[in-house]
């Protein structure tokens, strides 16, 4: 905190109400995208953050974590690994469901994306309730990966004061204004 980049950040997500229905804040980090100088801040401090942390894969979580984990991938010298939505990956996977908040979601790795003992960090743009972070970090988990934090652009009230999700850190740049 304190630093001016996470204001800027802060102001260049666009909230838009009772999207994609009535009742959700939704938080749209496309606008933040738009703005290069921001965007680069948003990667620059996650990237800052696992450099020397010997993190060898960032696994992204469809759609929006991949908009920002290859940037970081790529910077920190890791592979990406994406978790995606069922039926999306063509190989052989494993998937993990998750509660939603109506209803019941999974997300699925391909086999032989990480090895043992690898070290992850899972992205994505916001954490709610943490169901989709968690069904990610027991898909690392499964292949023997270990899970150092889980990163997320935007951290909801929900989450706010939990800085740990399943034993894990969780590592949150802005709350919703
Ligand atoms: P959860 O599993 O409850 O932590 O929900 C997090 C997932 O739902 C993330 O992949 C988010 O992109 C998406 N999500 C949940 N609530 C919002 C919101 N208010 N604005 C934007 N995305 C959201």
């Amino acid at each position: 905190k304190g630093d001016p980049r996470l204001e800027a950040i802060s102001e260049a997500i666009r909230v838009i109400p009772h999207f994609p229905k009535q009742g959700i804040m939704f938080q749209d980090i496309t606008t933040l995208l738009l703005n290069h100088k921001v965007f680069k801040h948003t990667v620059d401090i996650f990237v800052d953050r696992y450099k020397n942390m010997d993190i060898s894969v960032v696994a992204g979580i469809e759609a929006r974590g991949f908009m920002f984990g290859p940037s970081i991938a790529l910077a920190i010298g890791a592979k990406f690994v994406p978790l995606r939505k069922p039926g999306k990956l063509p190989g052989e996977v494993i998937y993990e469901a998750y509660e939603l908040e109506y209803g019941e979601d999974c997300l699925e790795m391909h086999i032989g994306a990480v090895q043992q003992g690898e070290k992850a960090v899972v992205i994505d743009d916001l954490v709610a309730t943490g169901g989709t972070l968690s069904a990610a970090i027991k898909l690392l988990e499964r292949m023997g990966a270990e899970v150092v934090e889980c990163a997320c652009v935007i951290g909801l009230p929900e989450v706010k004061g939990q800085s740990r999700l399943d034993g894990k850190p969780l590592y949150i740049l802005v709350e919703p204004r």
